[in-house]
This record gives structure tokens, C-alpha cells and sequence, in this order.
């Protein structure tokens, strides 16, 4: 359900939405897979360990620090592995890390009015939202390419 008005929920980076699971493409198999928080801790801290983990194969993988990462590239930003939810879009490419970051691309591009909301200074995730995926031109284009990346989610 979109609304007209979309309050931007003031997240500040991807580092905030990576402590969720993040649907990947298996390196093996090519099925979808997981990289979740390895501990409870890595729920509220990006930086915990993770664990890759494929359940159409049984292939695992486990991310610690100081292991480099790779942040807003269409990979998860621990193992690098291709994003599941990937499509390409306005000659680019649309991409997130699991259901809940198409929701916000989907408020914050879907809104008539995007409200940035009280906060702390600095740019938040949404309003670095790249140009080309916010303009009015690009619009329903985008919008169909996350309902898209949603359909694969069933
Ligand atoms: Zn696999």
C-alpha cells in the first residue's frame, strides 16, 4: 500500500540495514541463500561475524573482522556475493539487500511528497537515493522493477 506521503525513517547507511539477513545468490548452486548474523550481537552491530549458508546445497562460509567488505555495489557487503534481488532498470541496475530495503525504495520513490523528516544532520540512506532511480521521468519504471524483484520473493 503506497502512500501519498512517505516520512524518510532516518536510516542512515546500508551498514544499518546489513544487521538483517541478506538474500544472496549461492556461489555453487546459484539458488538463493542467506548471509545472516552469525550471534544475536550481530543484530544490532554490522560488524559482528556473519554466516553465509545455503540450504538448497549445505555450503557455509563465515565472515569475521577484519575481512574487507564491499558496501553500495549490488554484492552482500561480507562474502561479496551477488544480491538475489537484482534487476536491471533504466539502462542501471536496481538492487537490495532483502524485503525490507524494497520497502523504503519503494516508499521513498513511490511518494508524491518525500518528507525528510527531524533528525540528525548528514544525508540519510534514502535521501542519497541515486538521481536516476527518484526522477519523475524514471519513475513507474522503477517502481515495476521492484515489484519485480518482489515477485521473487514468493
Ligand atoms: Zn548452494
Amino acid at each position: 500500500v503506497r502512500s501519498v506521503r512517505y516520512r524518510d525513517p532516518l536510516i542512515r547507511s546500508l551498514h544499518t540495514l546489513a544487521r538483517d539477513d541478506i538474500l544472496v545468490v549461492c556461489p555453487r548452486c546459484a539458488a538463493g541463500a542467506v548471509v545472516a548474523p552469525l550471534t544475536p550481537e550481530g543484530r544490532t552491530d554490522c560488524w559482528q561475524p556473519r554466516r553465509f549458508a545455503c540450504h538448497a546445497c549445505g555450503h557455509t562460509d563465515t565472515w569475521e573482522r577484519p575481512a574487507a567488505t564491499a558496501w553500495g555495489n549490488p554484492v552482500d557487503p561480507y562474502f561479496r556475493m551477488p544480491l538475489w534481488l537484482r534487476v536491471p532498470c533504466c539502462g542501471r541496475e536496481l538492487w537490495a539487500f532483502h524485503e525490507k530495503h524494497l520497502d523504503l525504495l519503494d516508499g521513498w520513490i513511490g511518494a508524491k511528497l518525500r518528507e525528510r523528516g527531524d533528525g540528525p544532520r548528514g544525508m540519510t540512506l534514502l535521501a542519497r537515493t541515486p538521481g536516476w532511480m527518484t526522477s519523475a521521468r524514471n519513475r513507474q519504471e522503477v517502481l515495476r522493477g521492484l515489484r519485480r524483484l518482489r515477485q521473487t520473493l514468493r
